[in-house]
């Protein structure tokens, strides 16, 4: 299942992500091109490149339901859910039960994501599959807790983890899959995510993504 649910998921560049099951959720959209209504949207902080009202704009409907931390909601208008770090929420569907349990996010040897800013990190499950989106954030001790199939992993540096720390976070989370993401977009490269790659070979199964182009 975890490699069906792999396939149904399109990274939109930067920590952006589609995921096309049942349900069309989204993650942090920004710069897109993809105009796929969507469901739901996950936006992880209040950071221009992940809370874009314009890209927001481009793929929300009437019914799609935004959730988000409460500084994020200030922005945004429609059907907003406002939730923090230990919340759960389920969406029962015809054809797919979603459930999300929110996380933390932060920065913990720089300044830019401060714990007390409630910014997240999300754990949906999608037919079984649980997919970890951690946000913007350093290799943080509530990691050791959280148990996903598919974990998207900042691989950057600078504002989040680098590809060596995000390394230790895979180790500790061991999902069955990770995919490197927070490159190729305003800070990183491909070479954070090769590296990120190499460093977990024979440990943890990394798939980098080619961006989606539509
Ligand atoms: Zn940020």
């Amino acid at each position: 299942m975890v490699e069906k649910i792999l396939k149904k998921i399109n990274w939109l560049g930067h920590d952006g992500f589609r995921i096309d099951a049942g349900k069309v959720i989204y993650f942090d959209p920004y710069q897109i091109s993809s105009t796929v209504p969507a469901d739901i949207i996950f936006v992880s902080h209040e950071h221009f490149d992940h809370c874009s009202v314009e890209d927001i704009k481009k793929i929300q409907k009437k019914d799609t339901v935004i959730i988000t931390n409460e500084a994020s909601a200030e922005n945004l208008g429609g059907d907003v859910r406002i939730v923090k770090p230990g919340d759960r929420l389920k969406f029962d569907g015809i054809e797919v039960e979603v459930q999300v349990e929110v996380v933390a996010s932060y920065n913990i040897n720089k300044d830019f994501h401060p714990k007390a800013s409630g910014m997240l990190g999300f754990i949906v499950t999608v037919d079984g599959v649980r997919i970890y989106h951690a946000g913007d954030t350093d290799l943080i001790p509530e990691m050791k807790n959280i148990k996903a199939d598919i974990a998207l992993l900042p691989v950057s540096g600078t504002y989040v983890m680098t590809a060596e720390e995000a390394v230790e976070a895979a180790l500790t989370i061991k999902p069955v899959v990770v995919i490197p993401m927070h490159f190729g977009c305003i800070v990183g490269s491909e070479k954070d995510a090769k590296h990120f790659a190499e460093k977990l070979s024979g440990k943890v199964k990394v798939s980098i993504l080619s961006k989606e182009q539509t």
